[in-house]
């Protein structure tokens, strides 16, 4: 059952989402959406914009921001969905909570099939995500087109397909892609659409509802193992969770056998999913192994001119310019690619600045100085202490000991190479050392990959884990 979202509930959330984006993001995404209802059985919280733009970068690049806050405010783990929809359809939802199912506040998905509903509120898939959007390159060709050949002939080719691959790559968008095409061709068919973690809540709830326990879980194996499609996300998330592992093993086994196509996504080939399953390991392998790695230049230049048009940017000398430069500094991350290209979008028209090369330069170095090399350069040294068995914290300590000097230097070597941090930010991740100690650590790792080509290829290997 859904109820309304209290004015208070709202305001604490927004509350909790002020500290965390900076100012110019909090008025332009989040203060103008209508907070629609909460499912509390369900786990979710909807939310609606008018403004199409306004959903796509909450979905982009917010949605984990705006659960955090929720689950502050609401001491429980939610689910945000926010919709698309018109000004109607808004005053329509609110009337509706309260009342039974509003189904309304599931997203738009192709095809109305009565049937369908059921599967198709679960679904909230985001339509952007579609084949036509998604650029082909060499990075992702293969796993562009089996998942085309299984959208065209579901469970008749490559089931299962396994999709795996890096953050950011295009994983959930090919998932959904799929979905929608499935349904948009076929409009009968059960297409349902889950992340591992979902699957894990509902199940959990079911296993705890003692007084319902047979019940729900009826109803839960009842929902999985009646799909004619089973598109299952971030399959990772289910390592070490046994019991959770078991009823998929069987969800997996019963649809497998009847014919139905499942199709999943994982960080990681399935041989590197080493806390699951022996048998959901094997079977994960018995047909389809794709993946996807980060785009190369042009195709990452493609994918912001792509997004450029979508959002109906004019690409002149300048947007190419900055497209550019986009492109030259972000090259792992799809997502993060895209959302350098919306910032610099959505500031130039708060700041009402026209987009140049030279606003872009500032803009962005804004940006990836306040977060995204941060997190890299505990990446690496996460990588690093893992590569050489030492603790995170010896790397930052001041030991001198050759075991954990060396692997110390090693980092801030990949530090420099692979983020932008300057020196003396570099010295501040191991501990508060000095830039001339930071320097020194650099050129000796770079003699060492000059005199010894071992010791090269394992910084290579190091880099690879690290992307
Ligand atoms: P993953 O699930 O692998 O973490 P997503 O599918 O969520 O990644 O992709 C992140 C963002 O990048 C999405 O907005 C998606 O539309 C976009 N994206 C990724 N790959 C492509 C591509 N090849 N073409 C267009 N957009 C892409
Ligand atoms: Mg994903």
């Amino acid at each position: 059952m859904k109820k309304k979202i209290s004015n208070k509930i709202w305001k604490d959330i927004l509350s909790e989402i002020s500290t965390r984006v900076t100012g110019p993001s909090y008025n332009a995404w989040f203060k103008t959406l209508t907070p629609l209802s909460i499912d509390e059985e369900a786990g979710v919280l909807y939310f609606a914009s008018t403004v199409d733009r306004v959903i796509q970068v909450l979905n982009m690049r917010y949605i984990p921001v705006f659960e955090e806050s929720a689950e502050i405010v609401l001491k429980k783990k939610y689910k945000v969905v926010a919709t698309l929809m018109s000004s109607d359809e808004i005053k329509e939802n609110l009337g509706k909570t309260e009342e039974r199912k509003p189904e309304s506040a599931s997203p738009r998905m192709a095809s109305p099939s009565p049937e369908n509903n059921e599967f198709r509120e679960e679904y909230y898939a985001n339509p952007k995500y579609n084949f036509d959007n998604f650029i082909v390159g060499p990075n992702n060709e293969y796993a562009h087109a089996v998942a085309l050949a299984v959208a065209q002939s579901p469970a008749k080719l490559y089931n299962p397909l396994f999709i795996h691959g890096g953050s950011g790559l295009g994983k959930t968008h090919l998932m959904h892609a799929i979905g929608h095409y499935i349904l948009e061709n076929s409009p009968e068919m059960k297409v349902l659409y889950v992340s591992s973690e979902m699957f894990t809540t509902e199940l959990i709830k079911a296993l705890q509802d003692t007084r319902n326990k047979d019940r729900r879980m009826h109803s839960f194996t009842a929902k999985y193992r009646n799909v004619d499609v089973l598109l299952i996300d971030d399959i990772q998330f289910l390592e070490g969770k046994q019991s959770t592992q078991q009823e998929f093993f069987h969800t997996f086994e019963s649809l497998h056998e009847n014919g139905k196509q499942i199709v999943i996504s994982s960080d990681r080939h399935p041989s590197k999913l080493t806390e699951l399953d022996d048998r959901l390991r094997s079977r994960f392998q018995w047909n389809i192994v794709a993946d996807i790695q980060p785009p190369d230049f042009e195709t990452r230049v493609a994918i912001l001119i792509n997004k450029a048009e979508q959002e109906n940017i004019e690409i002149d000398n300048d947007m190419l310019e900055v497209i550019n430069l986009i492109a030259e500094k972000v090259k792992f991350n799809v997502r993060e690619l895209e959302s350098a290209l919306t910032r610099i979008i959505s500031y130039s028209t708060l700041f009402n600045k026209k987009i140049t090369a030279k606003f872009a330069t500032s803009t962005l170095s804004d940006i990836f100085k306040a977060e995204d090399y941060d997190i890299s350069c505990e990446t690496i040294k996460r990588a690093v202490c893992k590569h050489w068995s030492i603790k995170i914290s010896d790397i930052e300590s001041s030991k001198r000991k050759r075991e954990y000097a060396f692997p110390r230097q090693v980092a801030m070597y990949l530090c420099r190479e692979m983020t932008n941090l300057s020196l003396p930010q570099i010295g501040k991740y191991f501990g508060g050392r000095d830039h001339t100690t930071v320097m020194h650590a650099i050129d000796k790792i770079e003699k060492e990959i000059k005199d010894n080509p071992l010791f090269a290829q394992d910084i290579k290997n190091l880099k690879n884990d690290i992307y």
